[in-house]
């Protein structure tokens, strides 16, 4: 195959009625196929199918401090689960605070309050001041920018680089801005571009210079262990960076297992220093009495610990290497050495990054819609919904089945070739 950008007008008109006639063979087959969301598939779900077991009525309902797991207490989380997510987050288990079934409402929650209270060591509320920014690495996950919106948090949009955020930008803008109060990372196979970031971004990141004392970095590692080959990433902890940079207090960490056990049903933490994980209890014992203790039992129980955890993400990655292998060997045989199209092949998470050429994605998302496929919104992975160059799309390959899959990428192939041979044409008739 060669480069399409240096066909002619011939080439490009043949071929985009080619692949036309083939994209209306897959319209009339009335296809209706959801790619939009990262959600695990059922055979994913039934792997933690024996937790729903290890819970009996007259059996143990204690945890290992003795405390009844059916009744009230335990702000912060049973002993075993903080111990738990400490491994997977690499903290103290002092260090972490179990909240309910969701990451995504712990993050929302810490910026709800940041707003009303501030954080630790915040000289005002963040709402009390004039303007609040974050720094937002794009593309990345459009329900951290959905809370920035919510708050009327002005989003920057800081480019990715194949090792993490642009630290030049970063540094400077950080530096130079005192509203900036704080940035978004996904810093394990991100989402949606599978990159993890480098020892040396970790590094910056923790001992960079920040205009705002308080200025916080929100450190997302929903894919912490989610490796989908035997030669894992390995990301540097950040808390640990941060004490050693002099910034102990500089980020709070987030995960769950939602896409280890039950989406929706599994269990979130946080964590973050000593100082701040204090200041954020007093608060949260106000809005609560403790989070869902025999959920925490249930999920420890049925992992054990980490080796439990990493075993069983093993079975989830057999599940999801062949849909991912199915993505990236179609986008190879049928885009590789056109020029129309840049993936990336991650080694873990739930995204491929699909780029087209510039000015063609939302085209792309909307012809394949009308074919039945739904992608996520192009632009979505950008704040405010807008993909400065319109390139990037979000595909989850992780639901439909192996015969789905291969439909709906064939169907987003089809448009990418269409939309990019049109576009081509209408460059060389402009
Ligand atoms: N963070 C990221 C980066 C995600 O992709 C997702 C979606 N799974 C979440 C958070 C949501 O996590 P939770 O289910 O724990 O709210």
């Amino acid at each position: 195959m060669t480069d399409w950008r240096t066909w002619g007008s011939e080439q490009l008109t043949t071929i985009a009625q080619e692949k036309q006639a083939a994209y209306d063979e897959y319209k009339s087959r009335k296809l209706k196929l959801d790619m939009s969301r990262g959600k695990p598939c059922p055979e994913q779900l039934d792997l933690s199918g024996g937790m729903l077991d290890v819970l009996k009525p007259g059996g143990r309902l204690t945890t290992e401090d003795g405390t009844d797991t059916r009744n009230y207490g335990g702000l912060d989380g049973i002993p075993e689960a903080k111990r738990l997510f400490a491994d997977i987050l690499e903290v103290k288990p002092e260090e972490v605070i179990i909240g309910g079934s969701s990451s995504l409402t712990m993050m929302h929650d810490t910026i709800a309050r940041a707003m009303l209270h501030g954080v630790y060591g915040s000289p005002a509320p963040w709402a009390k001041l004039p303007k609040v920014k974050f720094l937002c690495p794009s593309p990345g996950y459009d329900r951290h920018f959905a809370i920035c919106e919510l708050f009327g948090i002005e989003m920057i949009i800081v480019d990715m680089l194949p090792d993490g955020p642009d630290m030049d930008q970063v540094e400077k803008l950080a530096a130079e801005d005192e509203a900036i109060k704080g940035i978004w990372c996904v810093p394990k196979y991100s989402n949606p571009d599978g990159i993890t970031y480098s020892d040396e971004v970790v590094d910056r990141l923790a001992g960079m210079s920040a205009k705002a004392a308080d200025f916080r970095i929100f450190w997302d590692n929903a894919y912490a262990v989610h490796h989908l080959t035997d030669t894992p990433d390995r990301l540097k902890p950040m808390l640990a960076a941060c004490k050693a940079a002099g910034h102990p207090d500089r980020v709070f960490l987030f995960s769950s297992t939602s896409k280890i056990s039950f989406s929706g049903a599994g269990v979130a933490a946080m964590a973050a220093s000593a100082a701040n994980i204090s200041f954020i209890r007093r608060q949260l014992s106000v809005q609560t009495i403790g989070p869902d203790k025999l959920n925490q039992l249930r999920h420890v129980r049925f992992f054990g610990g980490m080796d439990g955890i990493r075993s069983h993400m093993a079975k989830h990655a057999d599940i999801l290497r062949p849909k991912f292998d199915a993505v990236l060997g179609l986008l190879a045989s049928e885009l590789g050495d056109t020029g129309i199209a840049s993936w990336n092949e991650p080694n873990g998470g739930y995204f491929i990054s699909l780029n087209t050429l510039d000015g063609c994605a939302k085209e792309v998302v909307a012809m394949a819609a009308e074919a039945g496929v739904t992608l996520t919104q192009a632009g979505a992975t950008f704040p405010y919904g807008t993909d400065p160059r319109d390139r990037n799309i979000r595909i989850a390959p992780s639901y439909p089945s192996p015969e789905e899959l291969q439909a709906a990428i064939r169907v987003l192939i089809l448009c990418v070739q269409i939309v990019s041979a049109r576009k081509l044409l209408s460059a060389r008739e402009a």
